[in-house]
């Protein structure tokens, strides 16, 4: 078989989600926004919700509407993008929080869905989602009813000294003083801030899933590709299109089941490696669409199998590689892997 297994451990996001509700003072929440970032909605909501995770935050109504399916009733799930035009049957149908990002949502809500929950999404400095500060106070006084919950995103929580972080808390708890709700400003980063940035409600993201900032999240990815092929080469040899690399000497060169259409990004190449128990095999020549080539010259005997993310190689190292971040990695893991789950809940 030449299917590449991808096994995400649900053991240890249970473990990281854990660790961040200890370390929040607040409820801890969970964001499984595009398929709980890669990994699988289903099986990775259904892991956190058995942890004990009872609100949940995805991007689009459809996504709340596959979520419901997942965890049945109960659990609170919000939607970021809020209610957009034609969202109204699935909202009701699923019983989705949408967070309202403008004075218009809020009007379609009430127009559309008289009396359902809504939570108030406002922007405190990132441009993005949220109630304009300018349009804040008029929507404020003129709510069709309570919010469920009232969030803000940290736009710079990764780094810890920026001056945003400290500019949007205050300006987050001046905009929402004397409301009722509960609070929510913080993702992942912003657990790490400290218990000033987390108010009622924290909404972690990438450290459930083992990515920085979180650097003491436990890795939930394991990716192992087959070697299809082994070829010993001479001196003037080349590796892959382009000819980009001369082997120079005699090299042995294993040709693996992966490439940029599995979410192995070409660019990665040079700077990634291989792993064979724990040994570095360097990759030659360019990355292909479903193939790599990866130098095992020091390996004793010709591998079975390389992994490509492992206890050597993180989801952020291959990001460094690939001069992006660890949610990008994830996100992008390919859709031809057989994805093994380590913990699953049936
Ligand atoms: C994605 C997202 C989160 C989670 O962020 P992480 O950095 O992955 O923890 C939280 N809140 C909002 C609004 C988001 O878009």
């Amino acid at each position: 078989m030449a299917l590449a297994q991808l096994t995400i451990d649900l053991d240890a996001i249970r473990a990281n989600w854990r660790a961040l509700d200890r370390m929040s003072r607040a409820t801890t929440g969970a964001v499984v926004k595009a398929n709980a970032y890669g990994l699988g909605l289903k099986p990775v909501a259904r892991a956190l919700a058995a942890e004990g995770a009872r609100s949940f935050f995805v991007a689009l109504a459809e996504e709340g509407a596959a979520l419901r399916e997942v965890l049945g009733p109960g659990p609170a799930i919000h939607v970021f993008s809020g209610h957009m035009e034609g969202d109204a049957p699935l909202l009701r149908a699923h019983d989705l929080i949408p967070m309202i990002n403008s004075p218009e949502q809020m009007q379609r809500h009430a127009a559309a869905l008289a009396g359902h929950g809504f939570g108030l999404q406002l922007d405190t400095g990132m441009s993005r989602l949220g109630v304009a500060p300018d349009d804040w106070p008029d929507l404020r006084a003129a709510l069709p009813g309570a919010p469920s919950l009232v969030m803000s995103h940290l736009a710079c929580a990764d780094a810890p000294g920026h001056p945003m972080n400290a500019a949007q808390r205050d300006r987050f708890a001046q905009m929402t003083g004397g409301l009722e709700a509960p609070r929510s400003l913080s993702a992942t980063g912003g657990i790490l801030l400290g218990p000033d940035y987390h108010f009622e409600m924290t909404r972690p993201g990438i450290g459930l899933y083992g990515g920085l900032p979180f650097a003491q999240a436990a890795p939930a990815v394991n990716l192992r590709v087959p070697v299809i092929q082994t070829r010993a080469l001479n001196a003037a040899d080349t590796v892959g299109y382009g000819a980009t690399w001369s082997a120079g000497a005699n090299t042995v060169i294993a040709t693996i089941s992966a490439g940029y259409a599995d979410g192995f990004m070409r660019i990665a190449g040079p700077a990634a490696a291989a792993y064979h128990k724990g040994t570095r095999c360097p990759i030659r020549g360019r990355v292909s669409m479903d193939l790599i080539g990866v130098d095992v010259t020091g390996l004793a005997e010709p591998p079975a199998w390389l992994e490509l993310i492992c206890p050597q190689q993180s989801i952020d190292d291959l990001a460094e590689a690939a001069g992006t971040i660890g949610y990008e990695i994830l996100t992008a893991l390919g859709p031809r892997y057989a994805r093994r789950y380590k913990g699953e809940i049936r």
